[in-house]
C-alpha cells in the first residue's frame, strides 16, 4: 500500500432545505463582506438566490454579487470578480451552482488573496499562497468541486482549458439539498453523474497497487452510481436518487477512492479539457466521448484492473480470461452511456474535427499536462494524438 495524505475539510450540510442554514454558516465564518457567485441565471428562475439572499439579510451579513459564470467558467469574469472583490472588501464567496461557479469562485479567491496575475497559478508559474474562504450552495451534482483542492478555468486568449490544484481552495462548507437538482435537464443530470463515475474510474484504473478496502469503496461508489443514474433517466425527481447520487459526485472526487493505491490517472480529464477548451462541450458528456478510446488503448497495461472492474462494478460473468472481460467490461460502460443518452465517440458529441485540429488538441494537451499524463499508461502527445483519432 502507497502512503497518502486524505485530507477533507469541508463540512458538509446534506438534506432537504438545507439551504436555510446558509445565513448561520456564513457567519460562523467571521466575515465582513460576501460575494455571492452564480452562473447564468438557474438560480434566479429557480428562486434559490432570493432564498440565499433573505438568509444573508437575516442574519445582518453584507454580501455583493456576481453573476454570469458559464459552463467552462472564464478567466475574463474571475478577473471581474477578483477587482469587484478588492473594490467592496470582500473576505469571504459564497458559490451558488455548479462545478463552473464553485471554480470560478476558487479562481477569485486565489487572485484575491496572492495578488499579481491568476492564470499565473493555472499556467504553473507560481504556487498560491492562499486563497479567501469558500462556501457552497450546491446545485448540481458532478464535479465534487464542493469538496475538491481543484479549479478548472478557461483563458479565452488562446481557449486554454486548465486546473489548478492546492489545499487552500476546498470549501470551508458545502449545503448539499438534493432537491436543489430536481430542475437540472436531463442532459445535465446524464453529464454530471458521467463525471461522478469518472473520477472514481480515473481513480481506479492505475498502475498503483490494490488496497481491497479503497477498491471497494470505489467499487460501491461506481455500482450506485449507475444504478441511480439509470432511476433518474426514468424519473428524475427520485429524491433518494438525486441523494445518492448528489453524496456519491463529493466523495468521489475529495480522494476518498483514491487511498493508498497511487491513484490519479487523470488522462481522459486532461484529454478532455482540450476538448472544452477548444469547442465548448459539456465536461461529462466530452469524458464519456473520450473514455471508450482511452480504455481501448491502455487495457493491455493493466487487464487484472479492468478484468475486475467488469465484474465487481458491472456485474459481468466471470469467464477467468482477463483480457476479454476488460474488453467486455469497456463494452458494458460504453451501454451504459448510450443508455443514458451520453455519446461514446465525438462524432455523437457534434465534433467532427479535422486532422490539424486533432493535433493541435493532443499538442495542447501535451503541454497543459507538462508532456505526459497518466498511470494506467503514462501517455505522451503521440498517444494523446491516437486516443483523440481513436474517438473521431
Ligand atoms: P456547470 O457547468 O456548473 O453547470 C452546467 C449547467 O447546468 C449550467 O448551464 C447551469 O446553468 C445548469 N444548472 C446547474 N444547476 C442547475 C439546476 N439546479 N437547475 C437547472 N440548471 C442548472 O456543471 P458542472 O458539471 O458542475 O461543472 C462543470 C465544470 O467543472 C467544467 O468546467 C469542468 O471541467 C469542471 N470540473 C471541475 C472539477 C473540480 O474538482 N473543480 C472536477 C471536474 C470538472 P446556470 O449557469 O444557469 O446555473
Ligand atoms: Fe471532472
Amino acid at each position: 500500500m502507497f502512503h497518502f495524505n486524505y485530507y477533507a475539510p469541508t463540512q458538509v450540510v446534506f438534506g432537504k432545505d438545507t439551504e436555510e442554514k446558509t445565513g448561520e454558516l456564513v457567519k460562523a465564518q467571521n466575515c465582513k463582506k460576501v460575494l455571492i457567485h452564480y452562473g447564468s441565471g438557474s438560480v434566479k428562475r429557480t428562486g434559490l438566490l432570493d432564498r440565499v439572499k433573505q438568509a444573508l439579510e437575516k442574519e445582518n451579513l453584507a454580501y455583493t454579487e456576481l453573476g454570469g459564470v458559464v459552463p467552462n467558467p472564464r478567466l475574463s469574469l474571475v478577473k471581474e470578480g477578483i477587482e469587484l472583490c478588492k473594490k467592496e472588501g470582500v473576505d469571504f464567496i459564497l458559490a451558488v451552482g455548479g462545478g463552473s461557479v464553485i471554480d470560478s469562485a476558487k479562481a477569485i479567491g486565489y487572485g484575491v488573496a496572492n495578488g499579481g496575475d491568476v492564470w499565473d497559478f493555472y499556467s504553473h508559474k507560481r504556487s498560491a499562497a492562499g486563497c479567501l474562504p469558500i462556501g457552497v450552495i450546491l446545485t448540481i451534482s458532478a464535479t465534487g468541486s464542493e469538496m475538491s483542492d481543484s479549479s478548472v478555468i478557461t483563458n479565452e486568449d488562446g481557449w486554454i482549458k486548465t486546473g489548478y490544484h492546492s489545499e487552500y481552495c476546498r470549501p470551508k462548507f458545502a449545503i448539499m439539498n438534493p432537491e436543489l437538482t430536481m430542475t437540472l435537464p436531463d442532459y445535465q443530470t446524464a453529464c454530471g453523474c458521467t463525471d461522478i463515475l469518472m473520477h472514481t474510474m480515473e481513480r481506479y484504473f492505475t498502475k498503483g497497487e490494490n488496497m481491497e478496502l479503497t477498491d471497494s469503496i470505489a467499487e460501491a461508489l461506481m455500482r450506485t452510481v449507475i444504478e441511480n443514474t439509470k432511476i433518474l433517466k426514468e424519473n428524475p425527481k427520485d429524491y433518494n436518487a438525486r441523494a445518492e447520487v448528489m453524496w456519491a459526485g463529493s466523495l468521489s472526487h475529495n480522494g476518498l477512492t483514491g487511498c493508498g493505491n497511487g491513484g490519479n490517472d487523470f488522462a481522459t480529464h486532461a484529454l478532455e479539457h482540450e476538448l472544452g477548451g477548444m469547442y465548448d462541450v459539456a465536461h461529462g458528456a466530452g469524458l464519456a466521448a473520450l473514455w471508450g478510446s482511452w480504455a481501448r488503448y491502455v487495457y493491455r497495461e493493466i487487464p487484472e484492473r479492468f478484468h475486475k472492474f467488469a465484474v465487481r462494478v458491472m456485474g459481468l460473468e466471470d469467464t477467468g480470461d482477463a483480457e476479454e472481460m476488460a474488453m467486455r467490461g469497456i463494452e458494458a460502460m460504453e451501454a451504459f452511456f448510450r443508455e443514458i443518452k451520453m455519446p461514446t465517440n465525438l462524432r455523437e458529441l457534434g465534433l467532427t474535427p479535422s486532422e490539424e485540429e486533432l493535433k493541435e488538441l493532443a499538442h495542447k494537451c501535451s503541454l497543459n499536462t507538462g508532456g505526459h499524463k497518466g498511470s494506467a499508461k503514462v501517455l505522451y502527445e503521440a498517444d494523446m494524438l491516437a486516443i483523440y483519432e481513436m474517438a473521431k
